[in-house]
């Protein structure tokens, strides 16, 4: 592989992730991410923001996503140029119809990694067909352990099949089965220590998350946040947690082992302890766009050349200098800050 080819920013980081969102869609509608529910609107109302400011998010028309031929080409190039590990996120992943076509065509790439986020909500009557196809690894959300609460957060009378969800995927053999939960003041914070309990006696990884604004109501306000230092202590009170090396200087996750269980606690800190430092992430949108921050304010629109009769030399050439101006950082808490027209769910988390 050339030099010229390879996916290193003006900062000097490497590209090696790439976060593949494969529609905007979502079954959902999670109080941090889609808050278009009467309880979302109670909630934030509540608390003092008055009722949410929706960003006026239209659904992109199906026609416009990349098809899973352009996915895998686009992902063919980018390994090619160094990335070793590809997600599919969304919206809902699984709300695209024959998701395991596209994961038995990536997991054919030399990758070391390839992994979905999902919901839960339909997994079950896709697990065995994604194992099939070659998904080893998969991460869920969970942000609460009580039925109502998780309808208030989710939208959505789905807590059994999420927890059926993650069970089975553990006797299918994926591995490690990741749950995330986005902590929120007021909301779930209680649910601190019985989200970790159920992570301890599941012998998961857990992964709490700062909330971040980038939600559809441009609800979020720090106050909100429940920090990684404020989760972590916590946790300490109540477990015996040994801290844990990171995977690599890229990790997003600060990571603690349960002294009595395999199962492991991460913390996930984008606002109070940003990681910017050492982000290695692309992310491409279901309608082919490069973000190169989850808070960046321009993308770099790929369909033109997919389309165009651009070749892999093209594309290549075209992503490294896209690369070149991926932002140092983001600014969740200055006064610049400028919180970007897209949601998580139309990004990819
Ligand atoms: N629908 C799938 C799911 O929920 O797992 C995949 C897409 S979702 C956008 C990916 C991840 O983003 C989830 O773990 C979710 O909790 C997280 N997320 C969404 N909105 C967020 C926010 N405002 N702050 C922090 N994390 C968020
Ligand atoms: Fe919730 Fe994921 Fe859907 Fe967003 S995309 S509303 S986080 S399930």
């Amino acid at each position: 592989m050339s030099e010229l080819g390879r996916l290193t920013d003006s900062h000097g980081r490497n590209i090696r992730d790439l976060r593949i969102s494969i529609t905007d869609r979502c079954n959902f509608r999670c109080l941090y991410c889609l808050p278009e529910t009467e309880e979302a609107a109670d909630f934030y109302r509540r608390e003092g923001r008055g009722d949410p400011k929706p960003i006026q998010h239209a659904w992109k028309p199906r026609t416009h996503f990349l098809n899973y031929e352009e996915i895998e080409r686009i992902a063919s190039v980018a390994v090619g140029q160094g990335v070793t590990k590809l997600r599919l996120t969304g919206g809902e992943p699984l709300l695209r119809r024959d998701v395991p076509v596209l994961v038995s065509k990536l997991s054919a790439l030399p990758v070391e990694d390839l992994a979905l986020t999902t919901n839960g909500f339909q997994f079950g009557r896709h697990a065995e067909s994604l194992r099939d196809a070659g998904l080893r690894r998969v991460s869920f959300s969970l942000d609460s352990l009580d039925g109502e609460n998780f309808k208030k957060l989710t939208g959505r009378d789905g807590l059994e099949e999420v927890l059926a969800a993650i069970r089975q995927a553990r006797e299918l053999g994926f591995n490690p089965v990741k749950v995330n939960a986005v902590i929120i003041r007021h909301l779930n914070d209680h649910e601190i220590e019985a989200l970790a309990e159920f992570a301890r006696a599941e012998e998961i990884s857990f992964r709490f998350i700062e909330f971040m604004p980038l939600d559809s109501g441009r609800a979020w306000q720090k106050d909100h946040v429940v920090t990684g230092r404020e989760i972590l202590e916590r946790l300490q009170a109540r477990f015996d947690l040994q801290p844990v090396d990171r995977e690599h200087p890229s990790a997003t996750a600060k990571r603690w082992r349960f002294a009595d269980s395999p199962a492991e606690i991460g913390l996930i800190t984008p606002v109070s302890e940003p990681f910017c430092g050492q982000c290695n992430r692309l992310r491409l949108t279901a309608d082919g766009k490069i973000r190169t921050c989850l808070f960046s304010l321009h993308e770099h629109d790929l369909k033109p050349l997919l389309r165009g009769g651009a070749t892999d030399a093209d594309l290549a050439e075209w992503l490294a200098g896209v690369v070149l101006k991926k932002e140092a950082r983001h600014h969740i808490g200055e006064t610049e800050f400028e919180q970007p027209d897209r949601t998580m769910s139309a990004i990819g988390g």
